[in-house]
């Protein structure tokens, strides 16, 4: 079947590495519920279903509204109108005898749990959800593109609504314009709502766009994403409008300097915490080490925000295949605030950028210019 939006798993891949954890954990079944995991490893794009692996078949269980889309989506599970496994699915899970059941406790609900508990009364529930999250860590061909795809056109959008980042026009209004654009180009959504943050806002590392209108001298801080084909975009520029006080274009360059520091580390087998230390390592030298207080990154793929994290409680290491965002930022309350963020790919030879806008003071405008 095309499957535009859901899995590329090419000969159940990916529903074998799942099944590997049944042995690894000694599990007679997974009972996946989280949408994504879902998607990642069956195809399925809708809102309700569960999917359960078993040793020696798959069995994707949802409401009637979505039976025909998954019969059409669905690769390597049987598909089953079953909402709540019940009362067809029930008895697919009954008959498995199964006596230790891998869940994700993140994603089930506590009524679901119970009704879990009413269908195997003498199983013991384990949750996996770490273990499943980790099959997503590193990206294939197919996903690698589709990151880069979204990433492109969220970069097509800035692009198009920079020039409106200009003394006068407030926050709100370029949130708005952003959105509008990024639909106009096919985007499937924002993932996530466009920060823009001018001025004092922007050191609110989570700002909402409001009616403050930029002003000359302004450190404008926009981060912006979309959804395109299932996959996300994430990255940030700290955008001058007009000349900035010398203060901020120290901070600038102090958070430049941090990316990279990070960005010169990552490789295969590196921890995460020294590539978030090296980013924090700067930012502390130039005596900024308060005003960083969110972690250097996270994964992006079907989430946004996925594993793993690049931050001081990190304890993975990075991997080929693995996409990650490395954003340092320095936020001077009442002041400014400065963030820089690019999501990479992790390669044998080092990182390598899906994100595409030039990082270095200034270069944004001669990037859009450049379009
Ligand atoms: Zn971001
Ligand atoms: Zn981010």
């Amino acid at each position: 079947m095309t499957n535009p939006g859901g899995a590329d798993d090419r000969g159940g891949a990916r529903l074998a590495r799942a099944r590997d954890l049944l042995s690894l954990r000694g599990l007679g079944a997974l009972l996946i519920s989280d949408l994504l995991n879902i998607r990642y490893l069956c195809g399925f794009t809708g809102s309700n279903g569960l999917l359960l692996v078993l040793p020696g078949r798959a069995v994707f269980f949802t409401d009637s509204r979505y039976t025909l889309q998954a019969r059409e989506e669905v690769q390597g599970a049987e598909v089953v109108e079953a909402p709540e496994l019940d009362p067809a699915g029930g008895e697919a899970v009954r008959t498995a005898s199964i006596t230790r059941l891998g869940v994700e406790e993140k994603s089930l609900p506590v009524a679901r749990w119970r009704k879990l508990g009413g269908l195997l009364p003498d199983a013991e529930l384990e949750d996996v959800s770490e273990s499943l999250d980790a099959l997503r860590w590193s990206k294939d061909a197919g996903e690698l593109q589709r990151l880069r795809d979204a990433a492109q056109l969220a970069e097509g959008a800035l692009r198009a609504v920079l020039p409106k980042l200009r003394p006068g026009v407030s926050e709100a209004e370029v949130a708005l314009a952003y959105q509008v654009e990024a639909l106009r180009l096919g985007a499937d959504a924002l993932s996530f709502d466009t920060i823009v943050a001018g001025g004092p806002r922007a050191a609110l590392p989570h700002a909402h766009p409001g009616g403050r209108r930029f002003e000359r001298g302004d450190l404008v801080i926009v981060d912006f994403g979309v959804r395109l084909a299932g996959y996300c975009s994430d990255e940030t520029v700290t955008v001058p409008v007009g000349r900035v006080e010398e203060e901020a274009r120290r901070v600038y360059d102090t958070v430049c300097r941090a990316q990279q520091a990070a960005l010169a580390l990552v490789g295969p087998g590196v921890r995460l915490v020294e590539v978030d230390r090296a980013a924090r390592q700067v930012i502390a030298e130039a005596g900024y080490a308060e005003r960083f207080g969110h972690g250097t990154g996270h994964g992006v793929g079907l989430a946004v925000h996925e594993a793993p994290t690049v931050s001081t409680r990190s304890n993975d290491s990075a991997e080929a295949g693995m996409v990650f965002t490395v954003e340092p930022g320095i936020y001077l309350p009442e002041r400014f605030g400065v963030r820089l963020e690019d999501t990479i790919y992790v390669t044998s030879g080092g990182p390598e950028r899906v994100t595409a806008v030039p990082k270095e003071f200034g270069a944004v405008w001669d990037w859009a210019a450049r379009g």
